[in-house]
């Protein structure tokens, strides 16, 4: 087992990936920009170092820096955390190639699944069913003609998007030009890549997501999916766990079904794969996130396994010691994503002092975040500044659970969206469980 690991990321996240390794008896090393100086990964982590200014590009994505923080640390691996460098192949290389653990799938299969034109090559080779659409398109012509047999309305997604950003609708073929090169200019700005592909654009679907965990010896277990149906422009708003739209059968077919996807592209670590639901119960592969998700507290809610620990072991080159029947789904958990921005505002994005704050407790209520009664949240960074997760024996006593827990909490000094939230939950359609993922475009909500 690693001595010491280094977190490369922060907030929340860095917080949770520092509790695991402590209860594991592993140092911790932080890294932060000169913005995060007093935030609370910092002060919770055994050792830690400045890494740059304020911004991602010159620090959480400074690959040299945070290398250097590493090896001048003595830290035998690093945890990437989401977002920032977690799905970064070359990251993982230069890892390697400075001995350092990267915790986390290997740079081949993270540079095939990152790719999210070549991930769905490679699930429709291995017999997984794909949402409907073309390969990569580059010249408008080429690209009109694949929109054409694909039929309106259709999505173009950048391969090298994520966290919602990087797709637009087209609905009818008089809008293709302009948003086609709209699209392209805005994926080379914003991921450095403008590679695009087509999508047909799927209506009254559910977003049902699977977890896994591979380890170096070819188990392969799936966790239980997560439903994030519950969207707001293409990003998670809540998301829980087991579906209630999903059967037992659907959830064994569909474990499989990721198994043998898994195998095939001998994938190691902790992973999600991402399908949309037609009204039929069918499943279509949409992309996989090579790392950890944000909303991995419902499964470990409902498992009782925890997420971080084993992608520590796994990359510890530990086996798993349970199979994907030794897993049950027990119960009911949600999560709450806590924004701090501003429902009233068209979402607008805040910062600021937390002058007061009351996290709400009780039995089975787990509030992850990185905030403290004084801290000043920052312009720089995610909006999304705690997760709100709760866990019963049935969904409706889970529901009401979050009812309760979000009357208790109290955020002062930054606006957030905890009101929003208890709105949505008592929408018919999410009390019900038959919300899609375009539930509150529909409510002219977003
Ligand atoms: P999850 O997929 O875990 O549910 P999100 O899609 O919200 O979570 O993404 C998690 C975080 O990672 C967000 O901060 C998001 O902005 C960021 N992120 C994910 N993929 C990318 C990407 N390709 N480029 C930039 N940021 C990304
Ligand atoms: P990201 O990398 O940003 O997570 P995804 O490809 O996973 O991008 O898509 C994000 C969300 O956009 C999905 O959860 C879903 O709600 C919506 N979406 C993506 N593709 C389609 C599609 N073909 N039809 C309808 N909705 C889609
Ligand atoms: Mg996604």
């Amino acid at each position: 087992m690693f001595s010491k690991i280094l977190i490369a990321n922060r907030g929340e996240i860095a917080v949770r990936i520092i509790r695991a390794c402590r209860e594991m008896g592993i140092s911790t090393v932080a890294v932060y920009s000169q913005a995060d100086r007093d935030a609370l990964h910092v002060s919770l982590a055994d050792e830690c170092y400045c890494i740059g200014p304020a911004h991602a590009k010159d620090s959480y994505l400074n690959m040299n820096a945070i290398l250097s923080a590493a090896i001048v640390s003595g830290a035998q691996a690093i945890h990437p955390g989401y977002g920032l460098l977690s799905e970064n192949a070359e990251f993982a290389k230069l890892c390697a190639e400075y001995g350092i653990t990267f915790i986390g799938p290997s740079p081949e299969v993270l540079s095939k699944m990152g790719d999210k034109d070549e991930a769905k090559r490679t699930m429709r080779a291995a017999s997984v069913p794909v949402i409907p659409g073309s390969g990569l398109v580059q010249e408008p012509q080429e690209a009109k003609k694949a929109a054409a047999e694909i039929g309106y309305p259709l999505l173009i997604k950048a391969r090298a998007g994520g966290g919602g950003r990087g797709i637009r609708l087209i609905r009818e073929e008089s809008e293709f030009d302009k948003v086609f090169s709209q699209a392209s200019e805005e994926a080379k700005n914003a991921f450095g890549d403008g590679g695009m592909y087509l999508e047909k654009y799927m209506t009254n679907v559910k977003h049902i997501e699977m977890q896994v965990l591979c380890d170096t010896f070819g188990h392969i277990v799936c966790l239980g999916e997560r439903d994030c149906s519950m969207q707001r422009k293409n990003q998670k708003v809540m998301e829980e766990s087991p579906s209630p739209a999903v059967t037992a059968i659907q959830r064994s077919e569909l474990s499989r079904l990721c198994e043998k996807a898994m195998r095939s592209v001998g994938y190691t670590g902790a992973g999600t794969v991402e399908f949309l639901m037609d009204r039929d119960g069918f499943f279509y592969f949409m992309e996989m996130n090579t790392r950890l998700q944000v909303e991995h507290p419902v499964t470990e809610m409902v498992t009782g396994i925890d997420l971080v620990k084993w992608q520590i072991r796994i990359a510890a080159g530990m086996p798993l010691d349970f199979t994907s029947e030794d897993v049950s789904l027990r119960g009911h958990a949600i999560e709450c994503r806590i924004n701090a921005e501003n429902p009233k505002e068209n979402f607008r994005p805040g910062c600021g002092k937390i002058s007061l704050m009351h996290i709400p407790g009780g039995p089975f209520v787990r509030f992850d975040t990185a905030l403290y009664p004084d801290y000043v949240v920052p312009p720089f960074y995610d909006s999304m500044i705690g997760k709100l997760i709760v866990h019963a024996r049935t969904r409706e006593e889970a529901i009401r659970k979050m009812q309760a827990a979000l009357c208790e909490l109290v955020i002062e000094g930054v606006d957030h969206n905890g009101d929003f939230l208890l709105e949505l939950l008592q929408e018919d359609a999410f009390q019900t469980g038959r919300y899609t993922t375009s539930f509150l475009e529909q409510r002219g909500r977003v």
